[in-house]
C-alpha cells in the first residue's frame, strides 16, 4: 500500500468532510432564531399601525395591551414598550412601568437600528426594534422582547450532533475506500515492480504477468515487449561482439608470428625498422589482450561459459598468482606479501577464480608507484572464503569508485593506454565473483591506496551452475 496516496485520499476527503459539515453548521447556527424573528418584527410592523390610531403613548390602550401580553406569553418571555422620550409605557412584568430606559441598544433602536442576541446558556434571546410611526424613518417608540429560545437552541444542537455523526461516519467510509483504493490501485504496480527487479537480469525466459485489471495487463503486456526487444538487443549486442573478437583473434594472430619472425630472424635490420617492429609488436599484444578479454566477456555473456565447479585448495592458487606476478613486482620493486590465516578448500573454477584475482593483483601493481607494497591475504569461516588485495598506489577517486567495475572504463585513460590497460580487467573478476555467488568490495583513498575484497562461497550453489 502506498502510504501517501492513501494519506492523499484520507485527507482530502476528511477536509472536505470537515468544511462541508463546518458551512452547514454556521448556516444553521445563523437561520435558527429566523421564524420568531420574523413573526416577532411583522407583529412589531402592525402593532406600529395600531398605535398610530389609538393614544397609547398617553394612556393604556386594552386592545394593545391585550397583543402585547398575548405575544409575552406566546414566546414566554417579556415585553417592555418605550415611547421616543425612553420611557416605559408597558412592561408585561410590570416593574418597569413610568421608569426611563437608557440603554444603549434602545437609544439606537430609536435611531432605526434592530439588536438581536442569544444567551445561549440562560437560552434566552434579545430582541430590541424600533416601532415606526406613520411616516417612514420615523420612529415613534421601541419594543423589547426576551424570550425563551430552547427550542431553537436544542434543535441547533440536534443538528450539531447529527452532522458530526454523519462527519465521522463518512470519514471512516473515506478511511476505508481509501485503504480499498489504494490495494486495488497500488498493488498490481508493486507487483509489477517486485517482478521486474526479479527479472531484471534479463534472463531469456523471465514474463511479467501481473493481471489485476486492464490497465495493469496493458502495463504487464507493453513491458513484456519491451523486455523482448531488449533481450533481442543485448543477443544482438553479446553476438556482435562475440563474432567481431573472432574474426579479429585469426588476422591478430597471423600479424604476431609473422612480426615475431621478422624481430626473431637475425636479419639486419636498420634501427628504426626495428624499433618500429618492436612497437607493432607490442600493440599486437595489446589487441590481443582486449580480443582474449572480450571474448572472456562475451562467452560469460552468452553463458556458453558455465562455471565448473572443483574442490580446489585455494592456498596453491593463490601462490601460482603470486609466483607469476612477482617478477612485474620485482620490476617496480614493489614488495608483496602474503598473509594466509589457514587452509582453505572451496567449490571454484579454478581457471576463473585465478583469472579473478590475477586482475586485482596485476591492478595493484599497475596502479601503484616504485617501491611500493601489496598485501595480500586469504581467511575463511564456515561458509565462505575471504581474499583481500591491498596496495599502496594512486587509489581511486570517490566518483570513480561506482564505476571501475564497467566495461572498458578506466579512471585514467592516458594511464591506463600507458600501462596496456583494456579497462575490462574488473569487469571480467566482478562477472566471475558474481558467477560464484560471490560478492566484491572496493575500498580506496585517493593517494593512499585500494583496497579489494573478495568473497566466494566455500560450497557450490545446488542449483545454479552457470554464469549468472
Ligand atoms: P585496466 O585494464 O584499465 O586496468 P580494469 O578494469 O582492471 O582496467 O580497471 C579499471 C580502472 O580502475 C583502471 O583503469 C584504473 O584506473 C582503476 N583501478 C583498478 N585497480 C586499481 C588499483 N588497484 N588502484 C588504482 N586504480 C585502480
Amino acid at each position: 500500500m502506498s502510504l501517501p496516496l492513501f494519506l492523499g485520499i484520507v485527507f482530502c476527503g476528511i477536509a472536505s468532510c470537515a468544511v462541508i459539515s463546518f458551512i452547514f453548521i454556521t448556516y444553521s447556527n445563523r437561520h435558527a432564531y429566523d421564524n420568531s424573528k420574523k413573526s416577532i418584527s411583522s407583529f412589531v410592523d402592525s402593532l406600529g399601525h395600531e398605535i398610530d390610531q389609538t393614544s397609547f403613548w398617553t394612556e393604556s390602550v386594552d386592545s394593545v395591551n391585550s397583543e402585547l401580553y398575548s405575544i409575552a406569553n406566546g414566546h414566554n418571555g417579556r415585553v417592555i414598550v418605550a415611547d421616543a422620550g425612553l420611557c416605559v409605557v408597558f412592561d408585561s412584568y410590570h416593574t418597569k412601568q413610568g421608569k426611563i430606559l437608557l440603554v444603549s441598544e434602545i437609544i439606537s433602536a430609536l435611531q432605526g437600528n434592530e439588536y438581536f442576541d442569544v444567551n445561549a446558556e440562560e437560552g434566552i434571546a434579545t430582541y430590541i426594534l424600533p416601532v415606526s410611526s406613520g411616516s417612514e424613518n420615523s420612529y415613534s417608540g421601541v419594543f423589547y422582547i426576551r424570550y425563551s429560545v430552547h427550542d431553537e437552541l436544542t434543535r441547533h444542537r440536534i443538528i450539531r450532533r447529527y452532522t458530526a455523526m454523519i462527519a465521522v461516519s463518512l470519514s471512516i467510509i473515506i478511511v476505508a475506500f481509501g485503504i480499498a483504493l489504494t490495494t486495488i490501485f497500488v498493488q498490481p504496480l508493486h507487483r509489477i515492480s517486485r517482478e521486474l527487479a526479479e527479472i531484471s537480469d534479463i534472463s531469456p525466459d523471465a514474463r511479467l504477468d501481473v493481471r489485476n485489471n486492464r490497465q495493469v495487463s496493458e502495463i504487464s503486456d507493453t513491458m513484456n515487449k519491451i523486455l523482448d526487444r531488449s533481450r533481442e538487443m543485448e543477443e544482438n549486442r553479446q553476438n556482435f561482439v562475440s563474432d567481431v573478437s573472432h574474426e579479429l583473434k585469426t588476422p591478430m594472430t597471423s600479424m604476431k608470428i609473422l612480426s615475431d619472425a621478422l624481430l626473431m630472424s637475425g636479419a639486419d635490420l636498420p634501427d628504426t625498422v626495428r624499433e618500429f617492429l618492436t612497437d607493432i609488436n607490442s600493440e599486437i599484444d595489446r589487441e590481443n589482450h582486449i580480443i582474449s578479454d572480450l571474448l572472456a566477456l562475451a562467452r560469460m555473456d552468452r553463458k556458453t561459459d558455465t562455471v565448473k565447479y572443483e574442490r580446489t585448495h585455494i592456498n596453491e592458487v593463490l601462490d601460482i598468482i603470486l609466483n607469476r606476478i612477482r617478477p612485474m613486482a620485482e620490476a617496480k620493486q614493489i614488495e608483496v606479501v602474503c598473509e594466509i590465516y589457514r587452509d582453505v578448500y572451496a567449490d571454484v573454477d579454478a581457471p576463473k577464480l585465478m583469472m579473478a584475482i590475477s586482475n586485482l593483483c596485476v591492478n595493484a601493481i599497475t596502479y601503484n608507484h616504485e617501491g611500493g607494497s601489496v598485501y595480500v591475504t586469504l581467511n575463511a569461516n564456515m561458509n565462505y572464503f575471504y581474499i583481500t588485495v591491498q596496495d599502496t598506489g594512486c587509489g581511486i577517486a570517490e566518483s570513480e569508485i561506482s564505476h571501475i567495475f564497467e566495461r572498458f572504463y578506466r579512471v585514467d585513460k592516458d594511464r591506463s593506454r600507458e600501462t596496456g590497460g583494456t579497462g575490462l580487467g574488473l569487469a571480467i573478476t566482478k562477472e566471475i565473483v558474481n558467477a560464484h555467488g560471490g560478492q566484491i568490495k572496493v575500498y580506496s583513498k585517493l593517494n593512499e591506496g585500494t583496497t579489494f575484497s573478495v568473497r566466494i562461497p566455500i560450497y557450490k550453489p545446488l542449483r545454479k551452475e552457470g554464469l549468472a
